[in-house]
Parts: C-alpha cells; sequence; structure tokens
C-alpha cells in the first residue's frame, strides 16, 4: 500500500520476452527492445488507480538467455522493493517462465507477497497481442488481498485467463495463446467476468519471518532423457562430465529404465563417486514410484533419489539449488523428496 496516497502499489520489472520484442528491419525475426515506458504501451493499466511503477533490465533478453545470475538479479530487484510494494510482475520470455518461476520459488523464503510472472506470445504492440489482458490481469492479482494480507503470497505464472503455481508450470505450447500447463496441480485462479481465487490450493506462509533470500545455484548438472537405444557411451559420457555433482534422470512412467547391466552399473558407480541422481517422469502429469516395476526396483536400491510429480524445469532448479547451498550429502537428498514450496504433492 502506498503510504502517501494509499493505493495499491505494484512494481513491474521487465526482463524481455516476446511482450516487449518488435520485428528487426525489415525481416520476420522477433527481437527484444528496451521497454522503459511500458505504462504508456498500456495506458488501461492507469484505469486501476494503482501506485504503479516499472523497471526495465537493460539490456532486455531473449527468456532463452536466462541464465542463474539474471535470477539473483530479479530476485535482487524484488528483495530491494519488496517494502515499498504490494506485490510484483515480472514480464519475461515465455521460453523459460517455467525455470525463473522455479528458482524464484526456491529462492524466497518466507514470500508473503505475490510475484507473478508473465508475458505473451505475440509482441504487445500487435493488434491481436495476449499480451495486454496478461499484464493487466497479472498486475489486478498481484494487488490482490484480503483482511489487509496478499491474495497469492506465492511466486505464480499467469497466462492465458490461469493463474498457476510457478513450480508447477511447463511451457506446453509456442503456438497457442495457453501456453502453460500445470498437470499435477490445479490453478490458483482463474480469470473470467470475476477473478476466482482457489484458496484451497494456495499456499500461505507458515511462518511470519522476514523475506529471506538465497542466491547461490550450483550449475554442475545435467538432464538425461531416457529414450529406447540410448547407448553406453552417450551415458558413459554423461556421468564422466568433470565436476558433474548432479543427474535429473528423465525416465518413462513411474520411474522406468532399461534394465541393461552397464546402464545400472553406471548408475551405482556414479552414487558411489556422490553423484546424486533424481528420477523425474518424462509425462507431463503424474508421479515416479520406483520399485513399482521391475524396471525402477534396481535404481531404488541404488539409491536414486525419486523426484515424485516435480515438474523437469522444477527439479533441475530445485537441485542446483539445493547443491548451491550448505548443505550435507543427506540434506540435500531429503529436501529433494520433500517440498519446499509447493512443488512436490506428497
Ligand atoms: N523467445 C521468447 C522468449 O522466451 C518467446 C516468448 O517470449 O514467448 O523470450
Amino acid at each position: 500500500m502506498d503510504k502517501k496516497t494509499q493505493r495499491p502499489s505494484v512494481l513491474i520489472i521487465y526482463t524481455g520476452g516476446t511482450i516487449g520484442m518488435v520485428h528487426r528491419h525489415g525481416s520476420n525475426t522477433l527481437g527484444p527492445v528496451k521497454f522503459d515506458q511500458i505504462l504508456d504501451e498500456v495506458p488501461e493499466l492507469h484505469r486501476f488507480g494503482y501506485n504503479l511503477r516499472s523497471i526495465a533490465f537493460n539490456p532486455p533478453i531473449d527468456s532463452s538467455n536466462m541464465s542463474p545470475e539474471i535470477w539473483v538479479k530479479t530476485a535482487k530487484a524484488i528483495q530491494k522493493n519488496y517494502n515499498n510494494y504490494d506485490g510484483f510482475v515480472i514480464l519475461h520470455g515465455t521460453d523459460t517462465m517455467a525455470y525463473t518461476a522455479s528458482a524464484l520459488s526456491f529462492m524466497f523464503e518466507n514470500l508473503d507477497k505475490p510475484v507473478i510472472l508473465t508475458g505473451s506470445q505475440l509482441p504487445i504492440g500487435t493488434l491481436r497481442t495476449d499480451g495486454k489482458e496478461n499484464l493487466i490481469t497479472a498486475v489486478e492479482i498481484a494487488a490482490a488481498k484480503q483482511n489487509g494480507k496478499a491474495m497469492i503470497p506465492e511466486v505464480c505464472i499467469y497466462f492465458d485467463f490461469k493463474l498457476f503455481r510457478g513450480n508447477r508450470t511447463t511451457k506446453r505450447d509456442s503456438e497457442n495463446f495457453s501456453a502453460f500447463v500445470s498437470e499435477n496441480y490445479p490453478s490458483l485462479a482463474l480469470a473470467g467476468v470475476d477473478i476466482r481465487y482457489y484458496k484451497q490450493f494456495i499456499q500461505y506462509p507458515s511462518n511470519k519471518g522476514i523475506l529471506n533470500v538465497n542466491y547461490q545455484f550450483n550449475t554442475n548438472v545435467v538432464v538425461l532423457k531416457i529414450f529406447p537405444g540410448i547407448n553406453k557411451d552417450v551415458f558413459d559420457a554423461v556421468f564422466h562430465i568433470p565436476g558433474l555433482k548432479g543427474v535429473i534422470l528423465e525416465s518413462f512412467g513411474t520411474g522406468n529404465v532399461p534394465t541393461t547391466r552397464w546402464l545400472l552399473s553406471c548408475i551405482k558407480k556414479a552414487i558411489r563417486k556422490n553423484i546424486i541422481i533424481l528420477n523425474i517422469t518424462q509425462c507431463q502429469g503424474g508421479r515416479v514410484v520406483m520399485g513399482q516395476y521391475e524396471t525402477s526396483i534396481e535404481l531404488l536400491n541404488s539409491g536414486v533419489i525419486t523426484g515424485k510429480d516435480m515438474t523437469s524445469e522444477a527439479a533441475i532448479t530445485k537441485l542446483m539449488f539445493l547443491l548451491g547451498q550448505k548443505l550435507s550429502m543427506n540434506e540435500i537428498k531429503n529436501h529433494l523428496t520433500k517440498s519446499l514450496s509447493g512443488e512436490i504433492s506428497e
């Protein structure tokens, strides 16, 4: 709440992405442009009567260039302004929005304000843009309160009329406006004539400590997607990456892999070398249940960790995050199987 005017206040952070892109001179290629005046592009926003301010990253990026360094920069912008705003909207490219939302959800401890990521499939300057609706509703959600408390004290993605928990989302479509899906967790809100909030699915902070932000990541990790025909050379090469600390195994179905001898022995050797192996499913929905089939019991017995129903984006950012903290091997393994910020269904 703005102290002088008593109006809700929202900070919009523009990182880049299609929402602020233009076609490069006479070509069909889109590139990000400086977008200092986001509020001029969408004058409708002023009709809320909120205290709105925007900051823009320089240079703005296509989110394919997103990195842990830029997650840190984004989190710092929020931490610096945390006490002055009721909520935050991050404008971000859709390609890696689910990774950023997941990473931020792990970085923020005791978050009690909304951090809503959004963007668009068409630039905001185009006639049929989805960017305006996404931005306008994201701002309304970021300002929403009930009994003086934030309605959504979570890191979320708002896109195409749906509000998702950020660390449950995946980009599923590069063409349609409904770019995101959250297969394993229900929407937190739906925007129709009214915005309906589903409070039973929203996570409220359990302790009332002040915001704490953890900034370290360790990027010595890899995602290894299993496919029929995967050969030993590929496996050996991946597990011999210098400095490797963790492997996300994207397995079939409920966590299954081929029962080939060399594959299991490679995994066992890696675990003996203290490399963490986290098993998640290639399916968009459902969860890993190691031991349900013969094709996963050996993984369980070897010490592979279950990623349960985590998305690939949540699993990779969580592993990098936990490896970046000063934690023992056992603590990391323990945290991986438990929900840190709503990314796992218990
Ligand atoms: N390549 C763009 C980005 O992620 C796509 C988008 O914004 O939709 O920055």
